[in-house]
């Protein structure tokens, strides 16, 4: 039986010919040592997904259906093609493959499809042929034979999918930064790398805008109890674990300060008082594939208020089907754009109080404006705006003792 080892390269690990090079050398390095037998997950070439999307935007930007699933999943075409060139040309059998020609089968919501099941056994056939799979991540098909993609950073979500399927133990994601970070290093210069980190606390860092794990693969992970080990592409050394949260043994009251940097508030007013004018609108929009982060409603002077925020990818088709859903109303709509949602996670909130109460009067030593806010038993968020992002991030990562 061969150690079979799920390993996912990011964008930026396959960004060049060079680094798919590298990662193929790796690859067979990997096999030689350690005795690794890669089944290799690629993400698009870094910046080709983002292309294509903007293609696809000067034509529609609310556009969602199978065509736009068609369109920006083909970026991984070409990276596993690529990759699989490099491979051969190194005297291995590799293979590239698309999610459907595996039988990756997800849901129909276009754009933001679900795996639903996953085939091993051609899978697992190549490999007793001694074939190096190279399988485009991010992408699935539906029950009528359309191609279909699970949101953007999905390629972390078909890598512990697969890892799940064939019963790993763990699935390893190469990145760009060498682990997981109290904080984004790109935006707070003495972040710190963190070594383990619980399921729980990563899926409210992906929920809340740290992207550098997909949330579906965070779920999944937990789920099926499938370790991920977060890692640079770019050296051999180890990077972070998530793993179960019996398997910590010291969790900090905070562990990290999460932000996501394009939020977009919608206000409405007056609205009908009740819930019904809420139930339907959602709705609507949920139709749609719009999530809804915040919601707040308050009784103010001039009527009832609705306030909530949406991502700012999402804000061309929620305008759309607010326009439809409040005409002949007379009801004002505002929005704000350039906003950013700010939070602080840790599994250590839960016994100790007092956390909110740090996190506000940094905000307010820093006088910072609060937009909106949200709490849960882990987490506290606040929607600021962008300007403000960089200093309440580095004075709140300074305030809950994670500077390096
Ligand atoms: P990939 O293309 O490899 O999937 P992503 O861009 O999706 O990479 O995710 C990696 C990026 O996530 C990093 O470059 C970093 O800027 C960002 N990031 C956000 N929050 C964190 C964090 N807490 N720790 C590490 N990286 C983070
Ligand atoms: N290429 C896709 C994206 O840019 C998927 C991924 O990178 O995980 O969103
Ligand atoms: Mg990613």
């Amino acid at each position: 039986m061969r150690n079979l080892v799920v390993k996912k390269f990011g964008g930026t690990s396959v960004g060049t010919i060079e680094r798919i090079e590298a990662v193929a050398d790796r690859l067979l390095k990997d096999w030689k040592t350690k005795g690794e037998w890669p089944i290799v997950v690629s993400s698009a070439m870094a910046g080709e997904t983002n292309k294509l999307v903007a293609l696809g935007n000067q034509i529609d930007p609310t556009y969602r259906g199978s065509a736009y699933d068609m369109l920006v999943a083909s970026g991984e075409q070409v990276s596993v093609a690529l990759l699989a060139i490099a491979l051969q040309k190194r005297g291995a059998k590799a293979k590239p493959y698309l999610g459907y020609q595996l039988g990756i089968e997800t849901d129909n919501l276009y754009s933001k499809a679900r795996i639903l099941n996953i085939k091993t056994n051609h899978l697992l056939a190549e490999v007793e042929k001694d074939v190096i799979p190279i399988i485009a991540g991010f992408q699935g098909v539906d029950n009528e034979l359309n191609i279909t993609t699970l949101g953007r950073g999905g390629s972390d979500t078909s890598a512990v999918a697969i890892a799940a399927a064939l019963r790993a133990s763990s699935c390893e994601i190469y990145t760009d930064v060498p682990a997981v970070f109290t904080a984004d290093p790109r935006l707070v210069k003495r972040a710190r790398e963190i070594q383990k980190l619980s399921f729980e606390e990563m899926m409210e860092m992906a929920s809340l805008g740290s992207k550098v794990l997909h949330i579906r693969s965070v779920e999944l992970g937990a789920k099926y109890n499938v370790k991920i080990h977060v890692r640079t592409s770019f050296a051999d050394r180890e990077g972070t674990w998530i793993v179960p949260e019996g398997e910590i043994v010291e969790n900090p009251l905070v562990s990290s300060v999460t932000h996501d940097a394009s939020t977009v508030i919608i206000e409405l007013q007056p609205v009908p008082a009740g819930p019904d004018f809420m139930a339907t609108l959602f709705a609507k929009l949920a139709a749609r594939g719009v999530s809804i982060d915040i919601i707040t409603q308050n009784q103010l002077e001039k009527g009832q208020r609705l306030a909530f925020s949406v991502t700012q990818e999402d804000l061309p088709l929620t305008e759309q089907v607010l326009s439809e859903a409040l005409a002949g109303q007379s009801i004002a709509k505002k929005v704000t754009d350039k906003m950013a949602k700010i939070s602080v996670v840790g599994v250590g909130m839960r016994n100790h109080p007092g956390v909110a109460a740090r996190f506000f009067k940094v905000l307010s030593e820093q006088q910072i404006p609060v937009h909106l806010v949200t709490t849960s038993e882990i987490k506290i968020s606040a929607v600021i705006e962008q300007q403000h992002l960089q200093a309440a991030a580095e004075k709140l990562h300074t305030e809950f003792s994670l500077d390096a």
